[in-house]
């Protein structure tokens, strides 16, 4: 996928990106690939694969492009970018999931250092990352302005992959906890400012959402097209089943709905591009 340009499609190409744009990223490599789109695509057929890339373009290299200096870009970002490493995004814990404020794992400064510790949860790519957009807290008494991001490499003395997830689905992408034991962290790994992490870390996952959102019209449209095809084969009263109309009801609304979803990725992903707020459209979803 990094030989094809898929791993950093948002980031310019001086990075080692793809240099293409949000709707690009969705619609992605119109010219080469008829119009098709790879996240949706990919997701088709595998969305496991779907959510490694999600993961690594949406809320890995988004983030140290957008907030990382220029040796933070060419140490972390080049690799990121070009596929030759790959990226993991740590915000939850066992208390904070949907209250990602509730944060405890912290980084004390000790010299040209910072020392993190604590444990982060349900982290896609964990075991397989080579490097992970962490949070944790330096200001605790400041709550979640206290938060900032950190780009800890797992290769850091202290960084323990924990129990891979017995997940129902997306089984081909790793889920795990990774334990931070008195991980020493040179200083010029924290991103932006301290107390910014936060902030970071909420905008980033407004653009994670739409990626995922492509990863789940593509299983929505994968799931549509094996509907389809299986009533055309399947025989009931001499006839396929797709000639009845209580299954060409249920195949409509399928269809519609599934367009329905596509209509509101695209128009978060062009508000996105165009630098409107998308917060909200990137929230949107169908329901069935
Ligand atoms: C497959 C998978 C991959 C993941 N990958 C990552 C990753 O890469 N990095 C990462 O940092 N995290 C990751 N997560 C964690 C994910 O972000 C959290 O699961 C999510 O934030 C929810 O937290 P929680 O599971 O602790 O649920 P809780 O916060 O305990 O919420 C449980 C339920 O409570 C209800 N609830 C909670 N808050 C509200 C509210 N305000 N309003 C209404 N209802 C509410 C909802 O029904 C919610 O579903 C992943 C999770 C999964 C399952």
């Amino acid at each position: 996928m990094g030989e094809l340009g898929f791993m950093g499609m948002m980031v310019p190409p001086q990075w080692g990106g793809s240099g293409m744009d949000t709707l690009s990223y969705v619609l992605a490599l119109l010219d080469t690939l008829s119009y098709v789109l790879a996240l949706e695509e990919i997701s088709k057929v595998d969305a496991s694969v779907g959510v490694i890339m999600s993961v690594n373009n949406s809320l890995v290299c988004f983030g140290i492009n957008k907030w990382g200096t220029d040796e933070q870009k060419e140490k972390y970002l080049k690799p990121l970018a070009s596929g030759e490493k790959l990226g993991a995004f740590c915000l939850s814990e066992p208390e904070a999931g949907s209250d990602a404020t509730a944060q405890k794992t912290t980084a004390v400064k000790d010299g040209d250092y910072f020392v993190l510790n604590g444990i982060k949860n349900w982290i896609t790519n964990g075991s397989t990352a080579d490097v992970y957009f962490m949070q944790a807290m330096t200001n605790p008494e400041l709550g979640y302005k206290g938060i900032s991001t950190f780009l800890v490499e797992k290769s850091f003395p202290g960084v323990e992959i924990g129990i891979k997830e017995d997940k129902l689905g997306i089984r081909g992408s790793d889920t795990c906890t990774i334990g931070l034991n008195e991980v020493r962290v040179p200083k010029e790994n924290l991103m932006g400012e301290e107390g910014s992490g936060f902030k970071f870390a909420m905008e980033t996952l407004n653009g994670g959402r739409i990626g995922i959102a492509a990863q789940a019209l593509g299983i929505a449209t994968a799931s549509f097209e094996a509907a389809v095809k299986y009533s055309k084969q399947r025989k009931a009263f001499d006839k396929p089943i797709a000639d009845l109309q209580a299954i060409q009801f249920k195949l409509a609304d399928m269809a519609v709905n599934t367009d329905a979803a596509r209509l509101l990725v695209y128009r978060a992903a062009k508000c996105k591009d165009e630098g409107k707020k998308y917060i909200k459209e990137a929230a949107r979803k169908e329901i069935y």
